[in-house]
């Protein structure tokens, strides 16, 4: 059915606020004027006032394939009448095999496992495990260390937060895991702003790798861990060649590489993931969001074959990992990331995010220029708009042009004074025309 409309029953008054305590949300404020999301429909949000809204962030980076796609909707209506539960403890179901098989011929190179999660944290913290728990298997027990990077951010497990380099989510939660550092961000307004695409300067910022890798000794470090775009501080594409030389330095010592795709994976960049885009292939990714277009709860590890078979030996009656969740390959999530799979390959979406991300980048760029606007950043379908901080007040200047948008009817998301734009691939140029439009309207509105 469509979504609903304004004098739908489901709309008439607000639900009572108290009880929700609202994640990464200011609750007190949110809760004063809710503004409601009540139904969704391809590239658009229906509000609780009834107002339809272009969604030009893919709900939270997840819905690469438009909302309610009706593959996914029919996997799952389907799914649920056949089998509901089955624990993948020491027992299985056919989805699961299925879709991780699929999983490894979509990924690249030899990433042929798959280790399925509910989420991003749980992805980050599987794939940490992993990466310690490899080297041990290996007989190399004192490899521990984690390195992550300033401005990257891994989800909220502690092992998460501490390999992610966003200061405010750390500070508050006390020590967090022993033995981790962080390479320096690869953010460089001064020389790469307005780059289109991977700037230009800043592969040497790798090279501080080698250098906290001789600091620490790197006989010690177990992996490094980055976002090959970092999402959720502002959208900051890697310098061209950086992801290539950190493989070198860490194939050098011995060290895993994870590529945490949460974001880009799964079409985001018009390439399956960024390891597709940029050649280079780490040891582990981390994936959620766009595996199962956000429907239903799902994350996944995937494996290269060299880390999964170091665990491969032993008794073959024993656990090899001794590590998952309940939910891990859950039957309706498999459902749905199938179907998510099937709309990328089949409906050719990821062939029509690249082949759109030329159109977006261009039209964001002729945003500069504009009144407080100091960078444009883009990658595929991924994009940050970054505005000059206001002086004072409550409010940032992203916000304030955040809500400007919303008023407009376009919604987006201000991750800092930085517009973050990640629509669904189903966009047409119209539509991006309109999310230029009303962006510029909103920049201009709140100088
Ligand atoms: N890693 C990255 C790169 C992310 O962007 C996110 C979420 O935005 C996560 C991990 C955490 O994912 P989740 O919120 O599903 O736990």
């Amino acid at each position: 059915r469509s979504a609903p409309a304004a004098d739908d029953p489901a709309l008439v008054g607000t639900p009572p606020m108290g009880a929700f305590w609202m994640p990464f949300t200011a609750n007190r404020k949110f809760k004063q004027s809710p503004q409601l999301i009540v139904g969704a429909e391809g590239m658009h949000y229906r509000l609780a006032d009834g107002r339809l809204v272009l969604d030009a962030i893919a709900g939270l980076w997840c819905v690469n394939a438009g909302h309610r796609n009706p593959r996914v909707t029919a996997a799952l209506k389907a799914q649920i009448d056949v089998l509901d539960y089955a624990s993948n403890f020491q027992s299985g179901h056919p989805a699961a095999f299925e879709l991780a098989a699929r999983l490894a011929d979509f990924a690249p190179g030899d990433l042929n496992h798959v280790f399925f999660t509910n989420s991003g944290s749980e992805s980050v913290d599987t794939a940490l495990k992993i990466a310690v728990a490899y080297h041990r298997a290996r007989g190399d027990a004192g490899r521990y260390r984690l390195i992550g990077r300033e401005r990257d951010y891994h989800g909220v497990s502690f092992g998460g937060i501490s390999v992610s380099g966003i200061g405010r989510q750390r500070s508050t939660f006390g020590p967090l895991l022993n033995g981790v550092d962080h390479l320096p961000t690869t953010h460089d307004p001064v020389r790469n702003a307005f780059s289109r695409g991977e700037p230009v300067h800043g592969i040497e910022k790798a090279d501080a790798l080698e250098a906290m890798l001789v600091l620490h000794d790197p006989s010690t470090v177990a992996a490094v861990i980055v976002e090959p775009v970092a999402g959720s501080t502002g959208v900051l594409p890697p310098p061209q060649g950086y992801l290539r030389r950190l493989r070198e330095i860490c194939d050098r010592h011995g060290v895993l590489l994870i590529f945490d795709e949460v974001i880009t994976g799964f079409g985001r960049l018009g390439a399956n993931f960024a390891a597709d885009l940029t050649g280079v292939l780490p040891d582990l990714i981390t994936a959620a969001k766009g595996l199962s277009n956000g429907a239903v709860p799902m994350g996944a590890v995937l494996v290269r074959d060299g880390v999964h078979d170091a665990f491969m030996h032993g008794a073959a009656g024993s656990v090899e990992l001794m590590h998952g969740y309940t939910y891990s390959g859950h039957p309706l999530a498999c459902a749905a990331a199938s179907a998510t799979l099937d709309a990328y390959l089949e409906d050719g979406l990821i062939a029509q995010a690249a082949a759109l991300s030329p159109y977006l980048e261009d039209g964001l760029h002729a945003l500069r220029g504009l009144p407080g606007v100091i960078d444009v950043r883009n990658l595929g379908l991924l994009a940050g708009v970054e505005l000059a901080p206001y002086a004072g007040g409550t409010m940032t200047r992203g916000q304030a042009v955040a809500q400007q948008c919303l008023a407009r009817g376009v919604m987006v998301r201000a991750v800092g004074d930085t517009i973050a734009l990640s629509p669904p691939f189903t966009i047409s140029r119209a539509q991006i025309d309109e999310i230029v439009d009303t962006l510029r309207a909103a920049i201009l509105n709140t100088v």
